[in-house]
C-alpha cells in the first residue's frame, strides 16, 4: 500500500462544480484532489461548438472570480477560457484523463480506485454531472451510425435530410443552425409545442421558422423506426415515412445512477432517482459522501445547473470543516 495517497477530500469530476469544490478545499487548507475522466470541464468541452449559455457570465462565476465576456451571454469558448483560468490560476490539484472506476468505504475511510492508481480519503464529493449518458429513444435503428445523441456543428449536415428529435434548447439550437447551413430539417416533438424553457430570444425564431414552413415539425409525435435511408414517425394523423440521412436525438441526458447506487446512495423509487442528501450540507445517507452539481436532481436534470449549484461547494466544505473543529 506504499503508493496509496491519502486526502481529506477526493472530488470526482472537474466540471464547474468540481472545480468550485476544489477551490473551497484549498481555501480551507484541506488536502484534496480532483479526478476527471476527460479534459477539464469535459462536458462543456463537448457542448456544441458555437453554443451560447442562457446565463449571463457573472452567474457562471466561481467564488466571485470575475468572468468577463464581451457578450451578455457568454459562449462555450469563453466558458472554457474562464474555468481553465480559475483552475490553473489557483494551481488546483486536478488529475485529468483519470476515470474513477469504483469506491469502497471501510472504517470511515473511502478507497477510490481510478484507472491509474488507488487513493484514500476521509470525504468524497461526487460531482460527475449528467452529460455522459443520453436518454435513449429505445427505437429500432437507434444504434445505426447515422444516429447521434450529441450535436457539434452544422456544416456537416448541409444539403442533408436531418431529423432532430426533441424541442428543448439543444434540439432547437441544432435545428436552427442546421437549417441556416442548408440542411433540410424536420423536428419530431413529443409535446404540443416548443419547450417552455427554450431561451426567450430563440423561441420566436424557431416558432416563426416552423410557421413559415422552413423547418418542418411534427408535434405530439414520436420517432418509431430508423432505417438506413428513411425514418417512420407516428403522428396524430397516423404513420409517416420520410427519406432521411441523419437523426440527431437531443432528448436529454441522465446522471450515472448505477454508480451512485454502488456507492450506497439511496435513490427514490418513483422513476426520478432523486438521491438522498441533506439540503444544508449536501451529505448523502452515507456519512462523508457528498453530492454537488447537476447530479443532485436525479432525472430532473434541469433542477440544478451551474448558476444555482455552485453554492454546493461552500455548503460541503463548511460542513467538513465544522466536523473537524
Ligand atoms: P459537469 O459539468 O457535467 O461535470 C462533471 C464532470 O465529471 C465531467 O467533466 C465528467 O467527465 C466527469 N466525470 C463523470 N464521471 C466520472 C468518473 N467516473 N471519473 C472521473 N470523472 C468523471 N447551466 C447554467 O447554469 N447556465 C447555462 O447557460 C447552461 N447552459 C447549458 C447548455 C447546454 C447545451 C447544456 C447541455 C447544459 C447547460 N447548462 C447550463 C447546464 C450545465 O452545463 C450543467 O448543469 C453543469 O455542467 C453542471 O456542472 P457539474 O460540474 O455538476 O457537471
Amino acid at each position: 500500500m506504499g503508493n496509496v495517497r491519502y486526502y481529506d477530500v477526493l472530488i470526482i469530476g472537474a466540471g464547474p462544480i468540481g472545480i468550485a469544490c476544489a477551490l473551497e478545499c484549498k481555501k480551507a487548507n484541506l488536502s484534496y484532489v480532483v479526478l476527471e475522466k476527460g479534459t477539464l470541464v469535459n462536458s462543456l468541452y463537448n457542448y456544441p461548438l458555437d453554443m451560447t449559455f442562457f446565463s449571463t457570465s457573472e452567474k457562471l462565476e466561481i467564488d466571485d472570480i470575475p468572468f468577463m465576456s464581451v457578450n451578455p451571454k457568454p459562449k462555450r469558448i469563453e466558458a472554457l477560457e474562464y474555468y481553465r483560468r480559475v483552475a490553473t490560476g489557483n494551481n488546483l490539484h486536478i488529475r485529468l484523463f483519470e476515470k474513477v472506476l469504483s469506491v469502497e468505504k471501510n472504517e470511515g475511510v473511502f478507497t477510490i480506485l481510478s484507472e491509474k492508481t488507488t487513493y484514500k480519503a476521509t470525504h468524497l464529493i461526487v460531482a460527475t454531472g449528467f452529460y455522459d449518458i443520453p436518454k435513449l429513444l429505445n427505437v429500432s435503428g437507434e444504434n445505426l451510425p447515422k444516429v447521434s445523441h450529441y450535436y457539434k456543428e452544422a456544416h456537416f449536415y448541409t444539403m442533408q435530410k436531418v431529423i432532430v428529435v426533441g424541442a428543448s434548447n439543444s434540439a432547437v439550437d441544432a435545428a436552427l443552425e442546421i437549417w441556416r447551413k442548408g440542411g433540410e430539417v424536420t423536428m419530431v416533438v413529443r409535446g404540443k409545442g416548443i419547450g417552455d424553457r427554450v431561451k426567450y430570444w430563440v423561441k420566436p425564431d424557431i416558432e416563426n421558422r416552423i410557421a413559415e414552413g422552413s423547418i418542418k415539425a411534427y408535434f405530439e409525435s414520436e420517432l418509431e423506426e430508423i432505417k438506413e435511408n428513411e425514418v417512420t414517425i407516428s403522428t396524430q394523423k397516423g404513420k409517416v415515412t420520410l427519406p432521411n440521412n441523419y437523426v440527431i436525438a437531443l432528448t436529454g441526458y441522465r446522471p450515472n445512477f448505477e454508480f451512485l447506487e454502488k456507492l450506497g446512495v439511496k435513490l427514490s423509487k418513483d422513476g426520478k432517482y432523486y438521491p438522498t442528501y441533506n439540503e444544508q450540507t449536501m451529505e448523502t445517507n452515507l456519512p462523508g459522501l457528498y453530492l454537488a452539481g447537476v447530479i443532485c436532481g436525479g432525472m430532473d436534470t434541469h433542477l440544478w445547473f451551474i448558476e444555482n449549484s455552485v453554492i454546493h461547494a461552500k455548503q460541503i466544505v463548511n460542513h467538513i470543516v465544522s466536523k473537524n473543529i
